[in-house]
């Protein structure tokens, strides 16, 4: 009986210390990345329906020092020169395989025209020249599982790249098929918007 006991408690335990998918990646809130403005949005009060994947078009980072400094001089853009209120996406994934946190969950965002009520990620790099490194790729996998964990994206949410919303090339080719071969990739639904129906309307 005093092993059955010990077991059980072992087990507790260890299941007590278990929290999933949040606890697979290394997060960099705001404070840690030395933002300089934090005007955090409105709250989502249902859970977020899809994701949008994007890249910046730029060389990656591979440290927490680059990659902040990455995140840093984006929020400049974002807030002096685009005028947005905050943030415009709501993470950044470095080459380090770090999240860089940016508007967080439950946050409205400025980054995929039409669906800013839906969750924006961005990969730091160019994926039109090169693949994303496999950490990359883990660690988005990781907090997207986190996001449905904690219900702050919908149990059976989707994955998009920007490009299947919008005129644009948008996570970068070698992304866009990487992201493509998801179990949570739903390009069809918003088959009808594309850019050449874009470009008829304007
Ligand atoms: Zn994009």
């Amino acid at each position: 009986m005093k092993y059955l006991f010990q077991f059980l408690l072992c087990t507790s335990i260890i299941h007590l210390n278990y929290a999933g998918s949040c606890d697979e990646f290394e997060s960099v809130t705001r404070h840690q990345w030395k933002s300089k403005v934090f005007r955090p949005r409105a709250q989502m009060v249902l859970a977020a329906e899809n994701v949008f994947i994007h890249h910046s078009k730029e060389k990656t980072c591979w440290n927490l020092e680059e990659c902040s400094e990455r995140a840093r001089l984006l929020e400049y853009r974002h807030i002096k020169l685009y005028r947005f209120l905050d943030f415009g996406y709501n993470f950044m994934i470095g080459g380090d395989g770090r999240v860089y946190e940016g508007r967080g969950w439950k946050r409205f965002g400025a980054h995929t025209t039409g669906f800013n009520y839906d969750i924006g990620i961005l990969f730091l790099g160019n994926f039109d020249d090169y693949r994303p490194p496999k950490r990359m790729i883990e660690t988005a996998k990781s907090l997207l599982e986190c996001g449905r964990e904690r219900g702050v994206l919908q149990p059976g949410y989707s994955v998009y790249g920007h490009r299947d919303v919008g005129c644009t090339s948008c996570p970068g080719r070698y992304l866009y098929s990487e992201i493509t071969r998801w179990r949570q990739y739903a390009r069809a639904k918003y088959l009808a918007i594309n850019c050449y129906a874009q470009y008829r309307i304007y």
